[in-house]
């Protein structure tokens, strides 16, 4: 785990194990807020050892930004803290999420201790802040990537943890397509200093808006070529022939995950619009 100094008391942490995973902390006189967790037990609880034994500042609130394992898989860790979440993080988490661990707990002995536990505290509507020492964490719902996707404002930094609803690669299988360009066009107005994707790097205030484009034109490619492969005698055939360099993005991103990530998305895609089920 990569542990970094965002801004004064704010933390991003950064998963060297999986796809460049973010989590992060906001900590305050005496307790801390944490957002996410990472996906494997040893570097979550290197994150619990350093905010609760070196800062002691235990954690008072962990936010899931969404129910995907990699990021809410640690929630089991953190007994004593409230989770907050949106209504449909919890619904999910509660369904699709213990099929997820029960899978993931057949390829990985390090997740066998691992239980799913459920935001305790939820909103559907509108969004909710917490207070933490003299900032403000402002909760705000950015769907697209999962339906359940919130963010999380620091108002007095300017700093956004957005969850996967941006990463350095859009990825839309669990989400919509509409949705998650709505949501990436009320970034910009949030005036931020640093944007902390779901995955990768952190955005400086200055490439906010051009990160920002770079993902709405690469999900424009996705259409198009969407649109394209319904036009061919074998669809499927003709999308797993459009490399993601193509479209726009790096083969490189999140570990070398970005190929896989684009093709999935194309198929998603192409089912959502053309299949026939
Ligand atoms: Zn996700």
């Amino acid at each position: 785990m990569i542990r970094e100094r965002v801004a004064e008391d704010v933390y991003l942490f950064t998963s060297e194990v999986y796809a460049k995973v973010n989590a992060g902390a906001i900590v305050g006189a005496d307790w801390s807020v944490m957002i996410d967790t990472l996906a494997y037990p040893d570097e979550t609880l290197e994150i619990r050892d350093f905010l609760e034994k070196r800062l002691h500042k235990p954690v008072r609130y962990l936010v899931n930004t969404h129910y995907h394992a990699d990021h809410s898989l640690g929630n089991s860790w953190f007994p004593e803290a409230v989770i907050v979440g949106h209504q449909r993080c919890r619904e999910l988490l509660d369904t699709l999420g213990r099929t997820a661990l029960e899978n993931a707990q057949q390829q990985s002995k390090e997740l066998e201790d691992v239980r799913i536990v459920l935001p305790n505290a939820v909103f559907d509507r509108g969004g909710i802040s917490i207070r933490v020492g003299k900032r403000t964490l402002r909760l705000v719902f950015l769907p697209g990537h999962s339906p359940d996707g919130i963010g999380v404002l620091i108002e007095e930094d300017r700093v956004l943890f957005s969850g996967d609803v941006m990463m350095p690669i859009p990825y839309i299988v669990d989400g919509d397509y509409e949705t998650m360009i709505e949501s990436l066009n009320k970034i910009p107005g949030m005036k931020l200093e640093n944007l902390i994707q779901g995955h990768g790097e952190v955005v400086l205030r200055g490439e906010v808006r051009s990160k920002i484009e770079g993902n709405i034109d690469y999900l424009d490619q996705l259409r198009r070529h969407v649109r394209k492969a319904s036009r061919r005698r074998d669809p499927e055939e003709y999308l797993k022939s459009i490399d993601v360099e193509s479209c726009g993005k790096s083969r490189i991103l999140l570990n070398g995950l970005a190929e896989e990530l684009h093709t999935r998305n194309l198929l998603a895609l192409y089912h959502k619009w053309y299949g026939r089920d």
